[in-house]
């Protein structure tokens, strides 16, 4: 890779990358200034080498539908405001918690649930705001895993986030620390020797790694993985549901296929969150259930994520597909099987339970 190479910042950049029409619209300009836009250099040549309307691009690119709101979405789409008992600290879930150093990220993803609150200008944690956030993680002893969310954190330094993940080592209650992040995905070369020896300078380190299509998965990304798999720190992926990108079984096989091959077991499917202008991006409910269940006929229990959604105003994350219960009754259940046939199941451990009771 050359070493003058770029990531896009701008609409002029993504013309000079040849990935803009010559004409910027008064649409697109108006995208541009009200959402961030990044796009990393192994991203623009994901994006020449394949499809240029493709599963990757739609991501990357801003598209004047951003300009469309509908009156359900929101700045905040999934609550972390009144969840956030410190600044950089969402307290959701009694035993974890996510701590956002920054709010910079290597890309802007067009459908971001926190595009309101990310971007280059974006300010992160301090160093008395993170002695805070630090603070609280101490004083609250049912916190046993620290979820490092976006912005992304793996585009911190090596000494940074080593130097966070040895205060957390020192907390004795803290006994998991989680990254979600693109970086992977997005800039590979920031997987350096570095940054490998601080994920294991603390707790056990968990990388989540957010990735939506299976051309995302370039030669150079799959090597980043290896060097996180070879390290041995156990890799899970998050994939969220887009239209136009991954909203079919086919598309999201092979992406979890190929993650599975790589060391990387698919964690989650999110259902796209209320953020504004990303209407363009989601399916119905139906549509995912659909899909998932297409999944589930085909292929591995390795490859198949929880489809969940995110309930806005900050009730946490909901598992979204399909019941396989279809009803009970008296101990008995109708279940449905992968091919939807229905079984009747009795559940005698019930059954048995009950009879003491009687007499
Ligand atoms: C999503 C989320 C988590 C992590 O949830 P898991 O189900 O453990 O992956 C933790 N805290 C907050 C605030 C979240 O939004
Ligand atoms: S990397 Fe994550 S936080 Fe950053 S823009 Fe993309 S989805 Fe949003």
């Amino acid at each position: 890779m050359a070493a003058a190479e770029k990531s896009a910042r701008s609409l002029g950049d993504l013309q000079a990358a040849g990935l803009l029409g010559a004409e910027v619209t008064p649409d697109l300009a108006a995208v541009a200034g009200r959402y961030a836009v990044s796009v990393t250099p192994g991203v623009l040549r994901a994006i020449r080498g394949g499809d240029p309307e493709g599963g990757v691009a739609r991501q990357y690119l801003p598209s004047s539908e951003e300009l469309q709101e509908f009156p359900a979405e929101l700045d905040d789409p999934i609550g972390d405001g009144p969840h956030s008992p410190v600044k950089g600290v969402v307290h959701r879930y009694d035993d974890r918690v996510l701590l956002n150093l920054l709010k910079t990220c290597a890309v802007y993803c067009r459908f971001c649930f926190r595009r309101e609150m990310v971007g280059p200008g974006a300010r992160g944690l301090d160093s008395a705001e993170l002695e805070a956030a630090l603070d609280y993680i101490r004083g609250e002893e049912r916190i046993w895993e620290v979820i490092f969310s976006g912005g992304d954190p793996l585009t911190l330094s090596a000494r940074r986030i080593r130097a966070v993940l040895e205060e957390l080592a020192r907390i004795p209650h803290v006994g998991v620390a989680r990254f979600h992040t693109r970086v992977p995905a997005v800039a590979p070369e920031l997987v350096t020797e570095e940054l490998l020896a601080a994920l294991r300078a603390g707790p056990t380190a968990f990388v989540v790694l957010h990735v939506n299509h299976p051309d995302e998965l370039t030669a150079e990304v799959r090597a980043a993985i290896a060097r996180l798999a070879d390290a041995g720190i156990p890799l899970l992926s998050q994939s969220v549901l887009l239209k136009g990108v991954n909203n079919s079984a086919e598309v999201l096989g092979r992406l979890f296929r190929a993650l599975v091959q790589n060391r990387v077991k698919p964690y989650y499917l999110h259902h796209a969150d209320l953020a504004r202008g990303t209407g363009h991006f989601r399916t119905s409910i139906a549509e995912g259930q659909e899909i998932v269940d297409g999944l589930r006929q085909g292929h591995s229990g390795l490859c198949i994520p929880a489809y969940v959604l995110d309930l806005p105003g900050g009730a946490g994350k909901v598992p979204v597909a399909r019941s396989w219960i279809l009803g009970e009754a008296e101990g008995s259940y109708l279940l449905r099987d992968r091919h939807g046939a229905e079984h009747a199941y009795r559940d005698h451990a019930a059954a048995q339970q009950k009879r003491p009771d009687r007499g």
